[in-house]
């Protein structure tokens, strides 16, 4: 019998890092174009798939001079080589079982959540959420017992901190859950305080109360100032008209540039920025330059955690 011991084990054996089940209950006050039941009605279980992203990979982008290898190492050869094999490896094992299994990857991201697409009908005549319906993918990992989200809304792992990708596998196996962790991020603010683009908000709370399960505790963020930086629009890829441009929004406020006008949105950012970073555009890195630089909230934080021992990955030398 498949056991959630066995698949965890599996999962690992074929080269996920980290591996946690949640029963789909955690997931009954969840918006419906949340909740994994609207992807498969009869799901039991959704289990988690971790990747750590090499400290390595962020060495470049920490001493300012190589990017490649955090946006290809940590993120691309992550997301389009390893994690769809193994995922694809666990859901077999499923199958193999007599369990349906749906996978649930970055790229599912990339096709859906823009409500787009006409949405289904039920029998009853009401309407399903539109395709793609997707969970949030932070919040989906804490409730699979893998690992709390930080006051960075980044998700930290015992094992890791805040240096993983995470994947899922929707199934109808009833598969033995994981407990809820937590007590890793102790409110440090090092990701507010190192923020290039004062996205983190240290006083301002964003937390997301999963009644009966866990309560999740993060700190609000200013998207659109996000955006600036993860685009490269502070980067050392970035022009002056770029870099002031960036600034502007930088130092503006949620709906006003600091020279006064209506602050442009996240999308017009999104285009400025792609049309005028020459290492962005999308043939380079494999499509995913965008991913390029910032990542300062995952670094300090991994400082941080490391230097307070909290991690159960050790290396020879500190992060920092
Ligand atoms: S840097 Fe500190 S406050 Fe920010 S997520 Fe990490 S532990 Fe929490
Ligand atoms: S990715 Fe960069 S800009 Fe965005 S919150 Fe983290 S440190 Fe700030």
């Amino acid at each position: 019998m498949l056991t959630s011991e066995i698949l965890k084990q599996a999962a690992k054996e074929y080269g996920a890092d980290l591996a946690g089940v949640g029963s789909v209950e955690r997931w009954d006050s969840a918006p419906e174009e949340n909740d994994p039941r609207t992807i498969m009605p009869r799901a039991k279980s959704v289990v988690c798939l971790g990747f750590r992203i090499h400290r390595g990979s962020l060495r470049g982008v920490e001493e300012g001079t190589y990017f490649s290898a955090y946006t290809l190492a940590g993120f691309a050869d992550i997301n389009s080589v390893i994690a769809p094999v193994v995922t694809r490896r666990v859901a077999s094992l499923l199958e193999d079982s007599g369990f349906e299994a749906a996978s649930v990857m970055y790229h599912s991201n990339r096709f859906g959540g823009y409500n787009i697409g006409r949405a289904a009908m039920r029998e009853d005549g009401s309407l399903k959420p539109k395709p793609d319906g997707l969970f949030n993918y932070r919040v989906a990992a804490v409730l699979c017992g893998i690992g709390e989200i930080g006051h960075s809304r980044l998700l930290l792992t015992p094992e890791f901190g805040p240096a993983q990708r995470v994947y899922f596998i929707i199934t109808d196996a009833p598969l033995e859950p994981d407990p809820i962790i937590g007590n890793i991020c102790d409110k440090c603010m090092k990701c507010v305080a190192e923020c290039p683009a004062k996205a983190l908000y240290a006083q301002k709370q964003d937390d997301v109360n999963v009644p009966g399960v866990t309560c999740i505790r993060r700190g609000a963020m200013d998207a659109a100032k996000c955006y600036v930086a993860h685009w490269g629009g502070i980067s050392p890829f970035a022009s002056d008209e770029v870099l002031a441009y960036s600034k502007n929004i930088i130092d503006g406020s949620e709906t006003e540039t600091a020279d006064g006008k209506p602050r442009p949105t996240t999308e017009e950012i999104a285009d400025y920025l792609s049309a005028n970073i020459e290492y962005t555009k999308g043939a380079y890195n494999f499509t995913y330059g965008p991913a390029v630089v910032c990542a300062a909230c995952m670094r300090s934080c991994l400082a941080h955690l490391e230097k307070r021992g909290t991690l159960r990955l050790k290396f020879s030398n500190t992060f920092r």
